[in-house]
Parts: C-alpha cells; structure tokens; sequence
C-alpha cells in the first residue's frame, strides 16, 4: 500500500507501473472514489455541525419553556431531515470507502530507477556469474534418474499418494533436505538472525498485509473449515509477526524463518513437470529484514541478504548466476529485486533458487509496522526479503553437479557435519 498523497502526485507513473508490471488497475478510478469519499466526510462533518447547532437551539427553547411551541417544532423537523441526509451520506461513503480500500489493495509498490524494463523473465538483466559450470568426462543424469537409482527420491509414490508434483524424500535425500537448510539456519545464526519457526497456518489478514492478497488467492492452499490459510513463504508470518507494533531499527530487525512452503501453482499445468523443480509443497529458510526508511541503508540490506544466499550457494560449491528482475517478472509488492539462477545440468540452464526483494514501506503501511525516528516521529519501516534455501528445488543442481562417474554424489565439505556419515552412493 503506497500513501494516499503520493498516489495522487504520482497516478501517471503508478499507472505505466502497473501495466509494466501486468497489474488491472485503474488510477483514475481510484482517485475519483478518493475525491468523491471525501466529498461525502465533508458533507457529513457539515450535516453534524447543522445538527448540533439546531439541537443546542431546540435545548434553549426548552429551557425557556417553549419545547412545544413552533419553533421547536420546526427546527425538530430540520433535525429530522439532517438525520437522513446524514443517513444518505453515510450510505454513500460506506460504499466509496469499501471502493477505495478495494482500489488501494491493488496499487503497484513503485519499482526502482535501475529495474530493467521487460515483459517476462527472458528480460531480467544478468549482473553476475559466479562459480565454473561442470564438464563432465561421462553421461551425466539428471536428479530423477539419480535419486531412483541411490533411493533418494519418490516420485512415482509420491504421486499415488499425494497427486501430481508430489514426491518423498528417501535415505541420504531426506538428509541432503535437512543439512541445506541447517546450514543455512547455522550461517544466518552467526549473521546476527534471529531464527525462528513460524506458524504455515494463517490467517487472511496475514496474507492481506503482506501483499500476497488480493491476487494471490488462486495459489494458496486454503482451510476453509478454520477460515486459515496455508503460506507459500515464511515471509508472511515473519512480516506479520510485527503488525501494528512499533518497533526499533536502530539497528535493522533480522529475522529468518524455517518452514514448509504450499502453493498450488495454478496455471503451471504443463510447466516443469519432471522432478523437483515445481512441487506443491517444500521446505525454505527465509530472511525478513526490517529498517528505517532510508534508501541508502535499505539497498546495502538487499545486497547483504542476497550475499547471504551467494555465500550459501558457494558453501554448496554450485555455480550461479544472479539476474536484476525486469518490471513484467516482479510482482505488485516489490520496488527492486534480484533472483538468484542456479545452474542445473538437466536443463542446460541456470534455474531459479532464490528471491532477493526490497518492498519500500509498502508492505509495513498495510501491516502498521512503525518505528520513532531520531524526531521521535512515527515512520514506517522499510522491509525485505531473501530465500536462504529452497529445497527440495536447491537437491536439483547438488545431485546433478555434483555427480560422479561411478554414480555416487560427492557431497561438499560444508554440508558433511550435517550429514551424519550417511553417503550418497
Ligand atoms: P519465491 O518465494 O516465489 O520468491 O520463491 C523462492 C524460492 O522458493 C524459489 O526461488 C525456489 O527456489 C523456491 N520455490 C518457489 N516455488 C517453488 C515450487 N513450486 N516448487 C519448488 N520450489 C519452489
């Protein structure tokens, strides 16, 4: 949710935004139910003030004795009829307002001067390339055909049992699974995060506040019978952990969540089918930061969060390539964003692991999530956010990249604390 006033200086731009970003949002829409609501709050305040004012004479001439006289019954009368203009104004402003709060929900955060423009991802501008891709001397498999032959992975009774994209994680799988994300637990612990595990239950609001909602309830898993919600991110609670709080950023708030992720991914039918690229459900580690509103400070957090996951990827020995996002490829919520592109072998192309956002205060003005600047002045703070680790997805290149001619995996020195002497192969 962007402020009122901006929205008024800047409908043009917010416009070209939200047809940047493949957004139906009609400014000029907006800005009319915004005139046309405060038109009837004026209208209002000046119908109770008439009213008061013939109450207050109505009162004197009964304090004169003269409650039942004419007058008093005239202005009884104009009482009456400022009662039900007040009753039509109040209609119509219910119903502007409902209007305007609907409206509002879908305004574009604006994106960055540096944000390529483009229609999809085919536009995102790689900034990047890290680590050497692997030539290997023998026929290299791709994860499926790996994680069958070590009994890592189970698609085929995943399906049976939970339907498409759905899988089991077997042996040295589930291990692999478990040691990215305590690895990534352990480095964002000696980062200065606090961790946490968070609730994938939550309610509308929690989704409403962070942006996801309007507009992603078609691939969220929903409770109906508890009127919940299944997350798609950490991000969500972790955000939403400090709604309606004031809180201090001093020093940034650095918070990472641990959970299972659930998206229905509507409208994938036929996208990425094989493997455990696109699963309906899988496990993150997630970074959330909260700041003052200051630009300089909010951009040197981005790149420090997405440093975080390079770090990471470099711990996993993968190469990786990290891409600023075009316009067409971020969603309503962010101003600037990288993702990070892990290079999978089986694709023959870097593939996408991580998601590396700064939203303004956009997401803190729907959550209220303020903090005193040094004025003692109530500001909203600034909030981003990064994956740590996705897996199963993040299993794709460890398996596949680091496949040997014999058929075993080697697995990186980072991750052999984690991995309790189970081998793959
Ligand atoms: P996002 O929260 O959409 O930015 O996604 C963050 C990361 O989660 C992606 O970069 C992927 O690594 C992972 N991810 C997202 N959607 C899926 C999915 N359907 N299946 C597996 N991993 C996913």
């Amino acid at each position: 949710m962007l402020d009122i006033q901006f929205i008024r200086d800047n409908r043009d731009t917010l416009q070209e935004v939200a047809i940047a970003k493949g957004l139906q949002v009609d400014m000029g829409r907006l800005i009319q139910v915004d005139e046309a609501r405060r038109a009837e709050l004026r209208k209002r305040e000046t119908l109770r003030q008439q009213r008061n004012q013939t109450s207050k004479e109505v009162a004197l001439l009964a304090g004169c004795g003269q409650a039942d006289g004419p007058e008093a019954a005239q202005l009884k009368s104009q009482v009456r009829i400022i009662n039900e203009d007040l009753a039509d104004v109040e209609a119509r402003w219910n119903a502007l307002q409902a209007e305007y709060d609907a409206l509002m929900l879908l305004v574009p955060n604006i994106v960055s001067p540096d944000t390529p423009q483009g229609a999809s991802d085919a536009d995102n501008v790689e900034i990047r390339r890290v680590g050497e891709l692997p030539h290997f001397g023998f026929d290299s498999l791709d994860h499926v055909t790996l994680g069958e032959r070590l009994d890592l992975i189970d698609i085929p009774r995943g399906v049976k049992v939970g339907g498409s994209r759905s899988y089991y994680l077997k042996n040295g799988g589930l291990y692999l699974h478990r040691a990215v994300q305590q690895l990534a637990i352990d480095l964002l612990t000696q980062r200065g995060f606090t961790v946490m595990d968070v609730p994938v239950m939550v309610r509308e609001e929690a989704l409403n506040h962070t942006g996801f909602f309007p507009g992603g309830e078609s691939q969220t898993y929903r409770l109906p019978a508890d009127d919940l919600w299944l997350v798609g991110t950490a991000e969500a609670p972790l955000v939403s952990y400090f709604s309606d709080d004031i809180v201090d950023v001093s020093d940034p708030i650095r918070i990472a969540g641990v959970s299972n992720c659930y998206r229905r991914e509507a409208g994938s039918a036929g996208r990425d089918v094989r493997g455990l690229y696109r699963v309906h459900q899988f496990a993150k580690v997630e970074q959330v930061v909260l700041c003052e509103n200051d630009l300089e400070v909010a951009e040197g957090l981005l790149n420090e969060i997405t440093q975080n996951a390079e770090d990471l990827l470099q711990a996993l020995e993968l190469p990786y390539r990290v891409v600023a996002v075009c316009t067409g490829d971020m969603s309503q919520k962010n101003y600037k964003q990288y993702d990070i592109e892990t290079w999978m072998p089986s694709r023959n192309a870097y593939g996408e692991t991580h998601s590396s956002s700064l939203l303004l205060d956009f997401q803190a003005r729907r959550s209220n999530i303020r903090y005193r600047d040094k004025n003692g002045q109530l500001q909203f703070c600034y909030t981003l956010n990064n994956t740590a680790v996705a897996s199963p997805r993040i299993l794709i290149p460890l398996l596949e990249v680091h496949q040997q001619e014999d058929g075993s995996i080697r697995i990186p020195k980072a991750l052999e604390p984690y991995m309790n002497t189970v081998t793959l192969g």
